[in-house]
């Protein structure tokens, strides 16, 4: 921590950065560092950078603020947030690439090391917990601490993953002192649904498939039903943990259409299966319970890939 303090005190030009297709704990963990610095380090020249957050993340302070990679700019420091490999930073790599100091705070068991200081907890339910450790308590604002409750109850989904340990509630506990409102948090950025959420879903279970005595079950989005319901990708979040809660399976899939002869899978586990690996083998990444690559090819290529992975795991239970 005071190695960290040092190094904020050094820099003029401080980034943040999370991955694609930003997520709760992203959002949360950047935008509760961001709020953090500009309260506590007024000289500081702060940036926060992301691709655009579901609008159920508005609410957090100075989300208003978040940048796209138009611009060009050198940084002295940059934080790269809940984000496992440089590729995964996006059109945002050129900016922690080419700053002085780069720092990695992460939870993926699947992070390469790419920066100059990893803070690397696979252990640790989510970036938000992690972060909390390094920040001090009685320089966190009721605003910094609503966008790190946020991003656990990301993931740890409202504290039910096994990811969730006492120091995860304990965090929480010290969160809920700063005065957030809890219950609305949970509501609003976790169960909460938009009506074609929950359409898309529900069309998603319907088509669903299970494999191997209902072990493996598995869902397809393809490009003509998103357009046909006019969804797009943050209206997909969710399914693939519904479709883990069926009984008897071991292992969920979900698949969609993110582009031409391009398929986005999201995989989780109840612990069977290590969808991390199957994740990694196939050039994506993620956690032992939740993890995700992208795949081309037609739509049966990429079942048939990612099954037989999965299958080829259960055999071996
Ligand atoms: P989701 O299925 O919710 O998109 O992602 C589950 C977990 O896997 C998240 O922690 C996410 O960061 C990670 N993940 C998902 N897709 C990818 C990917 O393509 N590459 C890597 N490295 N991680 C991924
Ligand atoms: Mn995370």
């Amino acid at each position: 921590m005071e190695q960290l303090k040092e190094m904020i005190a050094d820099a003029k030009v401080v980034g943040i950065s999370g991955h694609v297709r930003p997520d709760a704990d992203c959002i949360g963990s950047c935008l509760a560092l961001y709020n953090y610095l500009l309260d506590n380090y007024p000289d500081l020249q702060v940036d926060v950078r992301l691709e655009t957050p579901d609008p159920k993340f508005l609410f957090l302070k100075n989300s208003n603020e978040i940048k796209d990679a138009k611009e060009e700019k050198q940084y002295d420091l940059y934080f790269c947030l809940d984000c496992g490999s440089e590729d995964r930073l996006g059109d945002n790599a050129k900016y922690f690439l080419s700053a002085k100091k780069k720092i990695c705070f992460d939870h993926h068991i699947s992070n390469t090391g790419f920066a100059d200081y990893n803070i690397v907890e696979p252990e640790i339910s989510s970036t938000c917990e992690l972060l909390f450790a390094y920040l001090e308590d009685e320089k966190i604002s009721k605003e910094v601490a609503e966008a790190l409750y946020t991003g656990i109850i990301g993931d740890t989904g409202a504290f039910r993953h096994s990811c969730t340990s006492k120091a995860t509630l304990q965090v929480a506990g010290a969160l809920i002192d700063h005065g957030i409102d809890f219950s609305k948090i949970v509501n609003d950025t976790y169960f909460g649904k938009t009506y074609l959420q929950n359409q898309i879903l529900g069309r998603a279970l319907l088509e669903s498939v299970t494999l191997l005595d209902g072990k493996i079950i598995y869902t397809v989005v393809n490009k003509q039903e998103k357009e046909f319901y006019g969804v797009s990708g943050n209206d997909l979040d969710g399914i693939v943990d519904q479709l883990i809660m069926t009984k008897g399976v071991e292992c969920a899939i979900f698949i969609h259409e993110s582009g031409e002869l391009t398929y986005k899978v999201s995989m989780r586990s109840k612990g069977l299966v290590n969808v991390s690996q199957i994740a990694q083998s196939l050039g994506g990444g993620g956690h032992v319970r939740a993890a995700g690559c992208t795949l081309m090819g037609n739509e049966y290529d990429v079942i048939n890939n990612v099954v037989k992975k999965v299958a080829a795991q259960l055999k071996d239970k």
